[in-house]
């Protein structure tokens, strides 16, 4: 477990960060896969973790929810959207291949049983000092949580700072293969870059503490994938809308 911040805590679950979860304040985010529960626990064990909230219901992000959970008798919070698949551990459904042999994989090896959720998050609700960002794309009710007064931005699967296939480390688009509307997804890491974070905490990959990387990251987005960002969000919708 690495102190990140103030109340902030990485806890890489496998080599190289390649999966990871976080304590923010009293809030456990994000579980692993299946097998990591006895890490998770071990862990955490003397903290005051109050809470359990998933950025998203993929199988490497909910995969020891329900067990941690149940021991720690905990309350499991996500988005609207992504209730159903907390709750009943179909997390491959919005996959663009779910027959592709990775997904069927993730379901069988890493993929926990659902759990009930006991609170819907949504866009600018507070989880202590952090903020709940709706950053949908790699699924559909995907969120971020990003605290103000420093800078500290959990990103979950919006963004990853390596190379999946060779582990390298750097910022990437998540995978095509398990996001389901890519489009949408870089929508919502152009609303990330809009908060200007200052640490970067990812589901893959170490954290980042940003010195320019995010921004050459999206001016590569902008310029070298010729995106057309046509339809932003209307920024006088939320604080936290993108801005033109
Ligand atoms: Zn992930």
């Amino acid at each position: 477990m690495k102190n990140i911040a103030k109340e902030v805590y990485q806890i890489p679950l496998f080599p190289r960060n390649a999966i990871n979860c976080y304590i923010i304040e009293d809030v456990l985010i994000d579980a692993g896969i299946r097998t990591s529960a006895n890490k998770i626990i071990k862990t955490i064990k003397g903290k005051n973790i109050t809470k359990h909230a998933l950025t998203h219901a993929h199988a490497d992000h909910q995969g020891s929810s329900k067990i941690i959970c149940e021991t720690l008798n905990i309350p499991l919070l996500c988005s609207e959207p992504e209730k159903a698949f907390a709750e009943n551990g179909n997390v491959i459904t919005e996959y663009p291949n779910p027959n592709h042999f990775i997904s069927k994989f993730q379901e069988n090896f890493w993929a926990g049983k659902g759990h009930p959720v006991s609170q819907t998050l949504k866009e600018r609700d507070q989880i202590g000092g952090f903020t709940v960002i709706e950053t949908p794309g790699h699924s559909s009710g995907h969120i971020s949580f990003f605290r103000e007064n420093d800078g500290v931005l959990i990103v979950g699967d919006v963004m990853t700072n390596m190379n999946l296939l060779t582990t390298k480390v750097g910022l990437h688009e998540p995978p095509h293969l398990f996001t389901a509307d890519k489009e949408t997804n870089r929508k919502s890491i152009l609303k990330l870059a809009s908060l200007k974070p200052k640490i970067l905490c990812f589901g893959h990959g170490p954290v980042l503490f940003n010195n320019g990387e995010l921004e050459k990251f999206v001016h590569y987005l902008f310029n070298h994938q010729m995106l057309a960002f046509k339809t932003v969000a209307n920024p006088t919708q939320a604080k936290y809308g993108i801005s033109k």
